[in-house]
């Protein structure tokens, strides 16, 4: 049995037929309110003859709704007939998490972006991995996955790549980049840890595929500035992958690049508190500077504390609720690329 052939899931529409087509990823789940039912996961196909596939994502992570809505508006605005070759729309991949507008799955407590490559007899969660590695990347040859920062994070608006280490590549995946067209983008050294990465974007990387991210803004919000960027942007790859024609990309201003290297570009919380900044989204810092402090107001007499950036560069992440607990993510930084990409 083929890979694709093992995955549990059952597209409603056919893959290979030109046209708009519209219905759901159908993931059986018998539970006690339904036994023979399935988790619909909403799914658009717009095919015109041969050419070039483009696998958008969005709701990976279900609370991050600025992609939602902009690949809601795509499913709908874009005609069959401007298009050469096939877009495959998915905007609520984890759907129960996006139904919830939850990061993770209500039903397993699966982050799908740390699921990857999945498997086709796993959680529900690990069981849509399996079908997008398996299934649908195999069919693209670039796949967007559009992130913000959820919940719990803020990112200044913007795209990304992962560095390839493979310099070829690398070049296609930086055409990629500057073809979107978003104000500011980043370079992302490649997660945490040597083993497999389990994100989506790991997934088209070991497929072979070209692979662009965003980062969108976030805090459970979606705003006219990240939706201009991303719309913007999947028009441009649209463009660049020879899919809509060249009349049709859209001008953007011209893209700071900026690169996230390794540990000391996060600052984690040094203790469980209030958290205080003493910086905001888009300050350029120093390496040792005041980043934020850590109140207890339960012991107000208690003295904060301070902790500081271990690196200098631009402030592009920032933690959004006012709580933390030691470790989470308070802040991250990116550095100018000034070399060529
Ligand atoms: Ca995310």
């Amino acid at each position: 049995m083929s890979e694709a052939a093992r995955s549990r899931l059952i597209p409603e529409v056919d893959f290979d037929a030109d046209g708009k087509q519209t219905g759901y990823v159908r993931l059986f789940h018998s539970v006690h309110a339904s036994a023979y039912g399935f988790i619909p996961i909403p799914i658009v196909v717009i095919k015109n003859g041969a050419g070039p596939t483009a696998l958008f994502v969005s709701g990976n992570h279900g609370d991050e709704y600025e992609g939602q809505v902009a690949l809601a508006n795509l499913a709908k605005s874009l005609d069959p007939a401007t298009i050469k070759g096939r877009v495959i729309i998915l905007p609520m991949a984890n759907f129960p998490a996006a139904m919830a507008g939850r990061r993770t799955s209500p039903i397993d407590e699966g982050n799908l972006n740390r699921s990857f490559p999945g498997h086709p007899d796993g959680t529900v969660t690990q069981q849509i991995a399996y079908f997008i590695e398996h299934v649908l990347i195999p069919k693209a040859d670039v796949v967007c996955d559009l992130h913000s920062g959820g919940s719990s994070l803020m990112y200044v608006p913007c795209a990304l790549i992962k560095r390839a280490a493979d310099a070829g590549r690398h070049a296609q995946q930086a055409a990629l980049l500057t073809a979107f067209g978003a104000p500011l983008a980043y370079i992302s050294g490649g997660g945490n840890g040597t083993g497999t990465d389990s994100t989506l974007m790991g997934g088209a990387e070991r497929a072979g595929k070209l692979a662009v991210g965003t980062e969108l803004g976030g805090s459970g919000q979606v705003t006219p500035a990240a939706l201009r960027i991303v719309e913007r942007g999947l028009r441009n790859v649209l463009v660049h992958m020879g899919i809509l024609a060249e009349d049709m990309r859209i001008a953007g201003e011209a893209t700071r690049f900026l690169e996230v290297g390794g540990p000391d570009y996060f600052v984690y919380a040094p203790d469980s508190g209030v958290f205080e900044p003493a910086v905001e989204l888009g300050e350029m810092v120093q390496k040792g500077q005041l980043a934020g402090r850590i109140h207890f107001p339960e012991t107000p007499w208690a003295p904060a504390v301070a902790f500081h950036f271990g690196h200098a560069g631009f402030v592009l992440c920032k933690r959004v609720p006012g709580r933390a607990m030691r470790g989470d993510c308070l802040f991250h930084l990116g550095t100018d690329v000034h070399a060529q990409l």
